[in-house]
């Protein structure tokens, strides 16, 4: 209230001061009442012109864009220009303040692995992510206040937003095809909607993925089953011959190796996929590993192949000796099975100049087409499924070999020519690898 009491202080000063000095004027023309009337209004108008400049130039500053400080003066203008541009400061602070907070809010959606549109009531596309964007083909700049109808064609999309029933979300795939993704809506404020979006590629091709895998395990078991189950009713309803008998027996003990095979199999890959990484500080003498390995392919192909064993000598293997020893034996394995007899196999080892190491086993069998190299590791995939069968093959084991080198942090490498025999070679990296002197210390 300074301001009240020196401006009033000032005015009636002012005034009384033009009354005295008008009176005195007047006295000099015989007029002192009237020199003091003429005194005290002037002084008012003077007063008055001088307010009319203050607020003048205050109402200059803020018809302009603020950018100088408000006009500086003393008393009731310099006041009120004081307390306006303060009350603006603390304005812009705080539009400045929020602005903040909009952008970290937006910059931790544009982060979210999600898309996230918001379409106001008109279903024009207020705002979205990059993701977003990704997802339903737009620009995130250049597409804002567009119809989201006009630019997303996708026929399930565009129905699920005008039957605006929003309790389950929608699948659609982009133009290609290629990516499928989910969304939801959820409606908000005046008509306006939350459009979430995630990309399932992935997680539908691994339900398809394994859905047929469930087909495939059912169909492998179904057709052993079923020949065993033909062969008990045969021998319940007929009364057979002693070789007939042998001979039934004998065909249902290679079915049920084939069931007993499978779920070997089945096993070891269940426990390749649901168990951790194999140690890499236990070391295990590849030499000796090769030799348990060359053994049990001499037992299988019973002498009907050259088998041989080169390298390995003092190089050590970081990992699980048991799933070392099933990638190689299931190599090994596939080798004679096939290689028709009088075929060589060899198993070699040698360490790269990147201090990894090769495992290598190759054979002088029926070779592999091009187009099939591609899929081999795939489970159940065969090239000759008659071929497979009747050798004993489930249609696991490269799956299995896969899945061992990628725990060791390596990969499985195929060169075949269809007639000329195949190449099988597991890479495993060199921080996996010690040799010479390390292995000896
Ligand atoms: P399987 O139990 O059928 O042998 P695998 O997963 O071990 O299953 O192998 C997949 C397919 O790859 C086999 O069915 C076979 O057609 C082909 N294959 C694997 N190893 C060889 C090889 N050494 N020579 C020729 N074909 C092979």
């Amino acid at each position: 209230m300074s301001w009240l009491f020196s401006r009033t202080f000032v005015a009636v000063a002012a005034v009384v001061l033009g009354v005295l000095l008008g009176r005195f004027i007047g006295g000099l023309f015989g007029e002192p009442r009237l020199g003091g009337v003429l005194g005290g209004a002037l002084c008012i108008a003077v007063l008055a012109l001088v307010d009319a400049w203050h607020g003048q130039r205050l109402m200059a500053w803020l018809r302009g864009p603020q950018s100088a400080a408000a006009p500086r003066t003393t008393g009731f203008w310099g006041e009120l220009a004081y307390r306006i541009e303060r009350a603006m400061r603390t304005r812009d602070l705080a539009i400045e303040h929020e602005r903040g907070r909009i952008a970290q809010f937006l910059s931790a959606i544009e982060a979210s692995p999600n898309g996230v549109m918001l379409i106001d009531g008109n279903g024009q596309i207020d705002w979205c992510n990059s993701v977003a964007a990704e997802h339903f083909g737009l620009d995130p700049v250049r597409d804002l206040r567009q119809r989201v109808t006009n630019l997303v064609r996708a026929p399930a999309f565009v129905a699920y937003l005008q039957r605006g029933d929003f309790a389950e979300p929608v699948a659609f795939s982009d133009t290609a095809g290629r990516r499928s993704y989910s969304v939801l809506v959820r409606p908000y404020g005046d008509g306006m909607k939350l459009v979430l979006s995630q990309d399932v590629t992935e997680r539908e091709r691994n339900d398809a993925m394994r859905r047929d895998f469930v087909a495939n395990v059912s169909h492998e078991i179904r057709t052993p089953l079923t020949v065993l189950a033909g062969f008990v009713e045969t021998m319940a309803a007929v009364p057979l011959t002693e070789p007939e008998r042998v001979r039934v027996l004998t065909l249902m003990t290679q079915q049920t190796d084939r069931m007993q095979a499978l779920v070997a199999d089945l096993l070891t890959l269940a426990q390749l996929e649901g168990s951790p990484r194999p140690a890499s500080d236990r070391w295990l003498p590849l030499a000796a590993l090769l030799r348990r390995a060359e053994a049990d392919a001499v037992v299988l192909s019973n002498h009907r192949h050259r088998i041989a064993v080169h390298g390995g000598e003092g190089i050590e293997l970081a990992g699980s000796e048991t799933e070392v020893l099933s990638a190689i034996g299931n190599l090994l394995n596939n080798a004679v099975r096939y290689t028709p007899e009088g075929g060589q196999i060899d198993l070699r080892c040698a360490l790269r100049a990147d201090g990894g190491v090769d495992i290598e086993v190759s054979d002088t069998g029926l070779g592999i087409a091009r187009e099939h190299l591609g899929r081999l590791t795939e489970r159940f995939y065969r090239v000759d499924g008659s071929r497979s069968r009747e050798t004993g093959g489930t249609g696991l084991g490269l799956a299995i070999v896969k899945h061992v080198a990628q725990r060791h942090g390596g990969s499985i490498e195929v060169q075949s020519e269809p007639g000329k025999g195949s190449r099988f070679r597991l890479e495993l990296p060199a921080s996996r690898v010690r040799q010479g002197a390390a292995v000896e210390a």
